[in-house]
């Protein structure tokens, strides 16, 4: 597989060397030079298949012959071990719950995949991720390396400022992956990482890799399962499908958008944000004016300049699709709320971000379409804000209830970059 810069076209990489180096040149992002396409009786044949099977065909017409098919196979099926449900909510919309992962959110398809792939390229020389989070993204990759060989993970988060229960999820894993609680705000752990990523003697001694959200093996993994949706829906329900994506950085919109390039049947799309509306208003106004976000109860979308919009519009170009055509509908907080009631009294409990979704779609949903709109995250997983809205408590799921006795494992470091460089320095491998 050939990707090349979106902002300079001249540098050009493989897969392996997109998804060890995350961007390009000038922070520019890697975009596939070939976009495959299957026939229609493909496509048919490839909805016939179990999601694993289906995703490894899918992801290997990406990435061809660069990691051997039953390599890729194995990596599929370790990345892909949970399902993703079409769950009826009315009757022309469902929803594709992608939240039945270890935690509980979609990233982890596109994480844990990402973390199969580095493991199966690092070769011989182990690799440290290091990584600062607020909760969500440090879970989703603590799991997601958890258990493989030759790659260890070093995680950074501000000590008592993330909800016990997120600390839980990924702070009593052990092994492999290392929790360091710092003294200090998100900012400082985010700073203490730059840092490290400066000091080219720890990049070199721990073979640093930083497995950022916008590497290519991600949307590559994301694709898989918009394969599996319309392979639960009816034959007839497929002509016309409309799909609607919560969105922030777009990178969930850009792997939709690329399933439909591989000929994948979906009508139209729905670009729904949260009042950080950036796309929207380029999309009605032609210019491109992010302003400062603003935060909302569905923070996971909180973000004024999505870094995965040039590879959307650099497919539309390439397909030669118009942009006009992509539907798209802002919801802001009181909305998301009365639209969280609205889904529980049809029986269905859902958290801000499908909320948000949903109301778009269902707003804009002509006749005879079916809609599907993605669950992006457990409802569990914003317990407080949805058992607020909906004055009901939730059930914690397995995956949480699992770790919540369990005992916390992290390493206490002041913030101070010479203690944590001494801290890698002791973990570098020999
Ligand atoms: C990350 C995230 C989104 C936004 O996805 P993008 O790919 O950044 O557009 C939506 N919902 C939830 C729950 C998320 O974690």
């Amino acid at each position: 597989m050939k990707l090349y810069n979106l902002k300079d076209s001249s540098e050009q990489v493989s897969f392996s060397q997109a998804v060890k180096q995350g961007l390009g040149k000038r922070q520019g992002l890697f975009f596939p030079q070939d976009l495959p396409e299957f026939s229609r009786d493909e496509i048919d044949d490839l909805l016939k298949l179990d999601f694993v099977s289906r995703s490894q065909r899918i992801l290997s017409a990406f990435i061809g012959d660069e990691i051997s098919t039953e390599q890729l196979a194995d990596r599929v099926q370790n990345a892909f071990a949970f399902p993703a449900p079409v769950t009826a909510v009315e009757d022309d919309i469902a929803s594709l719950e992608l939240y039945h992962g270890p935690t509980l959110a979609f990233k982890d398809f596109g994480g844990r995949f990402m973390a199969q792939i580095l493991a199966q390229i690092a070769g011989e020389k182990p690799v440290t991720i290091l990584t600062a989070t607020s909760g969500d993204t440090g879970a989703a990759v603590a799991h997601a390396f958890y258990g493989l060989n030759n790659v260890q993970v070093v995680i950074l988060y501000p000590e008592g400022k993330i909800s016990p229960l997120q600390e839980k999820l990924f702070c009593t894993l052990g092994g492999n992956i290392h929790t360091v609680a710092i003294k200090g705000d998100f900012d400082v752990c985010q700073a203490l990482v730059k840092q490290a990523f400066d000091d080219e003697e720890l990049k070199q001694a721990l073979h640093l890799n930083s497995a950022n959200s916008i590497n290519i093996s991600r949307l590559l993994a994301q694709i898989c399962y918009y394969f599996e949706a319309v392979a639960q829906i009816s034959v007839e329900k497929r002509e016309q499908l409309v799909i609607s994506v919560p969105s922030g950085n777009f990178g969930n919109l850009t792997a939709g958008l690329l399933a439909k390039s591989l000929g994948l049947p979906i009508k139209r799309f729905v670009a729904a944000t949260n009042v950080n509306d950036t796309v929207p208003r380029y999309l009605a106004e032609g210019s491109w004016m992010p302003h400062q976000t603003i935060p909302t109860l569905s923070n996971a979308m909180d973000v004024s300049q999505p870094n995965n919009w040039p590879r959307i519009e650099e497919l539309f170009k390439r397909k030669g699709w118009a942009l006009s055509e992509l539907a798209n509908g802002v919801v802001d907080d009181a909305t998301t709320q009365s639209t969280m009631r609205e889904l529980a009294a049809k029986g269905y409990i859902s958290e801000p971000h499908a909320a948000i979704a949903y109301r778009v779609l269902r707003d804009q949903l002509q006749e005879g379409e079916y809609g599907l709109f993605l669950g992006t995250a457990h409802p569990a997983k914003f317990k407080e804000s949805v058992e607020a809205t909906l004055g009901q408590t939730l059930p914690l799921p397995v995956e949480l209830a699992d770790r919540a006795d369990l005992a916390l494992l992290s390493h206490f470091l002041p913030a101070d970059f010479s203690t944590l460089r001494e801290f890698l320095m002791e973990r570098a491998p020999k």
